[in-house]
């Protein structure tokens, strides 16, 4: 109900803080995209926006839609100095689920011949679907260790190589792991399924640079229009998904012992500074680990395949950055920095220029901002802005976001006729479900030129290069 929102300026959308609300609800989308929103997100963001300790707003992007408590595009930093909270339904199920972009070198005519062959052989050699499983079996010693060192990790065991570590958020490890607080049933979850995709709105995906928007940014990120890029999306699969359900049930417990108020049962969170939510704090970060470490390990896999193909070229990492996830960052916040656990949920983090979490490299441009779009539409690449800081806590949108439901997008479409209308525009899909890929039709998912040109307007990050499927290989 868009009368309910104050209108800031073209792309921002305030809901003052009323009732138990601790702080307003800011949402940055165009006019079109808040009338398309379903009202579920002001209603969710403002359930968030009444928990303790969050500070500053909270932030929804303009790909945002419901979500499991949360809305999916949802934004919220908690102090723990002022008895803030850490909610499992705030980072997600698939924790740290994330993109990585490679460029290939390779130019869109030297690909378009093999296109169908590519496919398939990305399809034989890289597992998807439900429950799919690697060729990689972990003993309890190397799942330690993997929950430890995530990328860094998989590079030691072989996949992939040093020069990747600094083109992923947290260098490719994320620090403060726990894996002595991921339960045995996570761990077994996870045992065999090191290096795949998974299921539904996962891929891997053969893109070509369409357009630039930001040639000197381009040049920074190795971005040449008309080049062939690789882009993975994947999570942390089975283990992920056990930490979240664990956590979701003993933050139930936790928050009525700490005399939380919960506006909806799906926000079971704790306060940071207890002994539950300590636990999924290493918990969660060991899960950062798993989803690093998985994407790298594809990473290899990916490599090998298209060196059977074009043996003369490599494989580069542009960035690999992660949309469902908690971080504790420093954020000047009510005109004091302070430090705060930033959720961010179907969110990206979008560092600005000089940020010193940067690798070098980015510094002086800011850090890629990687957006799926859909298998049909294409996808994009941003940069980072400085004031984002000030807008979103440094974040941006991370898709297009859903507008249909899985049931209404099987209800509308076939599986083999999505296939059959996207190969008619040149674009190979190959999946193991035809009901995925039913679920996941382009039209199932918001105008995704809109939902960046909204993210650029608000200043959440600035638009780098478009990129259009030529080859998708869907969960
Ligand atoms: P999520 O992490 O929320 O499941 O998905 C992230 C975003 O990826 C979605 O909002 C959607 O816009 C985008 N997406 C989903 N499927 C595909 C796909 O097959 N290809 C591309 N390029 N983007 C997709
Ligand atoms: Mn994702
Ligand atoms: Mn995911």
């Amino acid at each position: 109900d868009i009368s309910k929102l104050e209108r800031i300026d073209e792309t921002c959308w305030r809901i003052p803080a009323t009732g138990k609300m601790r702080v307003p609800v800011l949402i940055y989308a165009d006019e079109a995209l808040i009338r398309d929103m379903d009202d579920k997100v002001a209603e969710q963001a403002g359930n968030v926006a009444s928990l303790p300790g969050i500070v500053g707003a909270c932030y929804v992007m303009p790909d945002a839609h419901w979500g499991y408590g949360f809305p999916i595009g949802g934004v919220a930093a908690f102090d723990p100095d002022e008895g803030g909270v850490i909610s499992a339904g705030g980072v997600g199920f698939d924790i740290s689920c994330g993109v990585r972009t490679l460029t290939t070198g390779l130019k869109r005519e030297e690909l378009e011949p093999l296109k169908k062959s590519l496919a398939e052989a990305l399809f034989i050699h890289i597992p998807a679907g439900v429950g799919s499983k690697g060729s990689i079996s972990l003993n309890d010693a190397e799942m330690n260790a993997m929950l430890k060192g995530g990328a860094a990790w998989a590079v030691e065991r072989g996949y992939g190589r040093e020069a990747d570590l600094e083109r992923i958020e947290e260098h490719g490890c994320m620090a403060g792991a726990d894996p002595a607080q991921v339960s045995k049933k996570a761990r077994e979850r996870q045992r065999r399924e090191m290096g795949t995709l998974g299921s539904g709105n996962h891929y891997l995906e053969v893109q070509v640079v369409e357009q630039i928007f930001n040639p000197d940014v381009a040049r920074v990120f190795g971005l040449e229009a008309e080049e062939v890029v690789v882009t993975i999306h994947c999570g942390s699969r089975g283990l992920g998904h056990q930490i979240g359900s664990e956590y979701l049930k003993l933050m139930q417990k936790a928050a009525k012992e700490a005399g939380i108020e919960l506006p909806d049962r799906e926000l079971a969170c704790a306060p940071i500074r207890s002994p539950v939510g300590q636990r999924y704090l290493g918990a969660m970060r060991a899960g950062i680990n798993c989803a690093l470490a998985n994407r790298q390990i594809i990473t290899h896999l990916v490599r090998q395949v298209f060196a059977e193909f074009f043996p003369d070229h490599d494989l580069k990492l542009i960035y690999d950055v992660s949309h469902n996830t908690c971080k504790e960052e420093e954020h000047e916040v009510g005109g004091r920095r302070r430090r705060v656990f930033v959720h961010r949920k179907g969110a990206t983090r979008a560092f600005g220029p000089g940020h010193p979490a940067l690798p070098e490299v980015f510094r002086p441009v800011g850090q890629p901002v990687i957006i799926g779009g859909s298998m049909g539409t294409g996808s994009y690449i941003l940069v980072g802005t400085t004031e984002s800081e000030r807008h979103s806590l440094s974040s941006a949108c991370h898709g297009a976001g859903r507008c249909l439901s899985r049931r209404q997008a099987t209800k509308t479409w076939k599986g083999q006729q999505v296939i059959a209308e996207l190969e008619r525009q040149g674009i190979i899909v190959r999946s193991p479900s035809m009901r995925g890929v039913a679920e996941e039709a382009p039209q199932a998912y918001k105008p995704v030129d809109a939902v960046v040109r909204a993210a650029d307007k608000a200043g959440l990050a600035r638009l780098v290069a478009r990129l259009r499927p030529l080859v998708c290989i869907k969960g």
